[in-house]
Formats: structure tokens, sequence, C-alpha cells
């Protein structure tokens, strides 16, 4: 099997997004009408909390700063596949929108970030239509998450299905915000649309003239007067690649909440 780009892009160093913590305020957890609908009776097994502190408590191989957010990712995984199914495996080379690290399927997809929610894979496709549309360039995808297991996500934040590292652009190869064929016009364009994104809420990339554009900030700034702010920083690691997350599921977020609430996992 041809080993994927993901280590010459740089994205699968470990604790390069772990310290960073982003999650917004929601209405108060009501505990009764969450274990009382018919649908969240996993709730009641004993098998599925093993399984969430099992994959909730940080490995010893691994370093990540933020065990709060590991868990949180790492429930919400769980919790979406008790209510949806298995996450999905990313469909290669979807009509060209979109290009993923590899030409084709390795036979063996586990152990490779290929894998994202439903929910995902529907904002994948706004989001290439934009890059399509407005900027003629493909969107390569260089990070998903892990499909679910014993070994999972070697990313601190990349287990839930909903997050993911795509490259800059033009993105017809891997490159930082420093190199020459990086296009800075095209960048703002699409750092724009990103962060008006009203689900996207968390963004890695450390161009730091983005982060001084007007528009980008009053963006962020709406968005954040309205109660639903959007996370855009500079964090080690970021030069050659968008880390970008959405919004959970309101019903897996609202259940990892609640599960999380009823474990110490620190
Ligand atoms: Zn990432």
């Amino acid at each position: 099997m041809q080993p994927m780009q993901l280590s010459s892009e740089g994205s699968l160093e470990s604790g390069s997004e772990s310290d960073d913590v982003f999650f917004q305020d929601l209405p108060e957890l009501n505990q009764d009408t969450v274990v009382n609908k018919p649908n969240y009776d996993f709730l009641e097994d004993e098998e599925f909390w093993q399984e969430v502190k099992k994959i909730a408590s940080v490995p010893g191989w691994k370093s990540c700063s933020n065990t709060e957010s590991y868990a949180h990712f790492g429930i919400a995984r769980l919790v979406y596949e008790k209510i949806y199914g298995d996450l999905r495996l990313l469909p290669f080379g979807n009509q060209k929108r979109y290009v993923p690290f590899f030409e084709e399927y390795p036979e063996d997809t586990t152990p490779y970030e290929v894998y994202l929610t439903t929910e995902l894979m529907k904002r994948l496709n706004e989001i290439t239509r934009f890059t399509k549309q407005e900027l003629n360039v493909p969107l390569t995808l260089t990070s998903l998450t892990l499909h679910s297991g014993e070994k999972h996500d070697r990313h601190c934040r990349h287990r839930s299905g909903t997050v993911m590292d795509i490259r800059p652009f033009p993105a017809t190869r891997p490159m930082t915000w420093r190199d020459s064929v990086y296009d800075y016009q095209m960048n703002l364009r699409f750092t724009r649309f990103l962060l008006a994104h009203k689900d996207v809420t968390v963004v890695f990339f450390n161009d730091p003239r983005l982060h001084e554009d007007s528009v980008v900030k009053s963006i962020i700034q709406e968005r954040q007067d309205a109660g639903n702010p959007v996370l855009f920083r500079q964090v080690a690691g970021h030069d050659n690649h968008y880390h970008i997350e959405f919004r959970l599921d309101s019903e897996v977020d609202l259940v990892t909440r609640y599960i999380k609430s009823q474990v110490d996992f620190r």
C-alpha cells in the first residue's frame, strides 16, 4: 500500500492541536429529557460506560495537553455511532471537487483518517462548491478521523468525525503560507467564507495577514455578538494546513455533555 503524504505535510505531528479548547455555551442540560428518550437506551448499558472510560482517557504514548477536549471528541464519536451508526468513509474523488491525500482507496482504510459524519459530508460539499466555483481550485483533504476502534486517532482533536485538515490554496501540492506558490488573495477569500459559515466553530491556520484582515475581524466579531462565536487562531504546526472543526450534531453534543457530567476523566 502506498503510504499517504501526511507525514510530509506534518499534520500527523502529535501535540500541535491539543493546547486549545473551545466549547460554546449551550442551554442547561436537562438530564431527565436526555435519559428518558428511548433512543438513548445505550446510556443504561454498563458496557457503554466502560467503553467511554476506555476511549476518553489519554493513553500514555500520546501527548495531549488538553485532556478534556480529548475526552470530549472521543465521547462525541461514540455517541454519534450509537445514535446514527458508524462514521462514513470519505467518497474519494467525488466529481473531482475535492482531492484526498491518495488517489485510490487503500485496501484497508482503518489505519487512515478518512472517516467523517454525514453532516460533515454535507459541509464538505458546500465548501467544495465554493472552492470550485469561486476559486476554481480543488479542496485537498489531508486528515479527517480514524475509523473507530482500539487504535484511535493520532491527532488529539480528530476524533469526532466533524474535524478536518486541508491544504492552503491553491492546494496543488504541499505548501505553507510562506511559499511563493501560496496565493494570499485566494486564501483570504476562503478564510472569510469559512469563518462566516455558521457551523464552523474552530479554525487554526497561521498566515498572520489573515488574522489582521479587517473583514476577517468583523466576521469574528459579528459571530461573537450573535452568540455563535468562531475561534480563529495561530497554533504551532499549522503553517501548512487549515485545521477546521464543525459544530457537533446537537443531540450528540447534548448527550456528550451529559456523559461528561457523570464521569470525572481527569
Ligand atoms: Zn487538524
